[in-house]
């Protein structure tokens, strides 16, 4: 199809980046399960590997199933281009790849997936990268982080997993008068509930093994570049404004000007770090965010429900959810997400820490895993599990207290799954 701005999420959610296959007409978007592709002849093969025409070379760095899913989350989020890869912590690293180097900084919320914070606080230092953890509510706070070495900001625009929503316009204006970009994960929004892109962001991360894929079936990852970054701004990001001795000088700011960030992800990213999705991956994905829209729809309806049924009930302590209104992020909803508040938030069992498993071991649709944007509803309990390592303090901190439960409400009835959580709650609190 011709890529129209015109057309509506739900038909570029099934169209966008997909033609039919030029060798057989295939409607669906073909598993490209190769390796190498054959050049045409040798001057063909030096103009790829020259950067002087785009092509394929190496599945490690494009693959056309691959590019399929890559132009279809590019154009959902309103970018100029993406890359995927392998996990969404893989695409955390090279998003900020191109952009750090020993001794840089990037200013982080202290609102992020855990696994996230565990990456920033103690693995990125390896590479002499190092993370500052900041209160995004603090907006003179996020200010005062920001130094010489700053060069990016990184927040979740829907944290995981205490309902907090960020105001990204507010922290995009900060990122712009500081002349860094502003990286959003938008994994447990998605496209269809929030565009970080429309409210400043310069690039947006993903895992795309939660809802874009929806099904749990297949881990993966995507950077999406919004293209409106001036890279040769400042001497602050070099890898793409100065010349690249691995390509005979060429500089990719100047040579690609909108792209430049995702032809540096492509041809240094995935040709140096290697932590590419395969093709088989991307096909599971495009077969789910074909109905992104149709299941976050039902996700945000049955969790608004639930959360609601859940704050009215006696043997619950509190639910944090931001599309109730006993919810401090309440009122950011209708700027940031007005679709709805996602589908994943946190509620304390009376009871507290024992009550909790013997809820979690009690439900019979809901499942104990560590996942999450799967259609299916999953619950866990953090202090047991994911947050078990942390102090009670430091679990109160990261919205992990021992009597809290962390659910991802699915696509399921929603009178099968307020009943089996009322089924549960009495045998937990009994
Ligand atoms: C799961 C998740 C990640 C990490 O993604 P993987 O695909 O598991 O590597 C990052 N951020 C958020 C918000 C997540 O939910």
């Amino acid at each position: 199809m011709t890529d129209g701005p015109s057309y509506g999420f739900d038909t570029l959610q099934i169209h966008a980046g997909a033609r039919p296959d030029p060798a057989t007409g295939a409607r669906q978007t073909p598993i490209y399960q190769t390796t190498a592709y054959v050049f045409r002849d040798a001057d063909h093969a030096a103009a790829l590997f020259n950067l002087q025409e785009v092509g394929y070379i190496y599945s490690r760095l494009t693959n056309p199933t691959v590019a399929v899913l890559q132009e279809r989350i590019a154009t959902l989020e309103g970018g100029a281009g993406a890359v995927c890869c392998s996990s969404g912590h893989a695409a955390q690293l090279m998003a900020l790849f191109p952009l750090m180097a020993p001794g840089r900084n990037v200013v982080v919320s202290t609102r992020l997936y855990g696994g996230t914070v565990t990456q920033f606080s103690q693995t990125i230092k390896r590479f002499g990268w190092n993370a500052k953890f900041v209160d995004f509510d603090d907006l003179d706070a996020v200010k005062a982080a920001i130094d010489d070495d700053t060069r990016a900001i990184f927040g979740e625009a829907i944290a995981n997993p205490g309902g907090y929503i960020m105001d990204v316009r507010a922290v995009a204006d900060i990122a712009d008068d500081a002349g860094i970009p502003l990286i959003i994960d938008n994994t447990t929004a998605t496209p269809y509930l929030h565009r970080p892109i429309e409210h400043g962001a310069t690039l947006v991360v993903h895992s795309t093994t939660k809802y874009l894929t929806g099904n749990g079936t297949v881990t993966g990852g995507c950077v999406v570049d919004s293209g409106k970054f001036d890279w040769a701004a400042s001497d602050k990001f070099p890898s793409l404004s100065e010349p690249e001795p691995a390509y005979h000088g060429l500089k990719f700011a100047e040579t690609f000007g909108p792209l430049a960030y995702t032809f540096h992800g492509i041809a240094i990213g995935l040709r140096d770090l290697g932590m590419t999705m395969n093709p088989q991956a991307a096909h599971y994905t495009l077969m789910g965010i074909e109905t992104l829209s149709l299941r976050m729809e039902r996700h945000v309806e049955n969790a608004q429900k639930i959360a609601k049924w859940l704050e009215d009930d006696p043997r619950v302590d509190f639910v944090t959810y931001a599309g109730l209104e006993s919810s401090p992020y309440y009122h950011r909803v209708k700027d940031v997400c007005p679709k709805g508040a996602g589908a994943l938030f946190t509620f304390a069992v009376k009871g507290g820490y024992d009550a909790c498993l013997k809820l979690v071991d009690s439900l019979e649709i809901f499942s104990h895993v560590a996942n999450l944007g799967d259609t299916r509803s999953l619950i866990i309990h953090s202090a047991s599990t994911t947050h078990r390592q942390l102090t009670p303090e430091q679990q109160e901190a990261a919205g992990a207290a021992p009597n809290v439960v962390r659910v991802s409400i699915g696509t399921e009835d929603v009178n099968d799954l307020i009943a089996d959580l009322d089924r549960a709650l009495s045998a937990a609190t009994a």
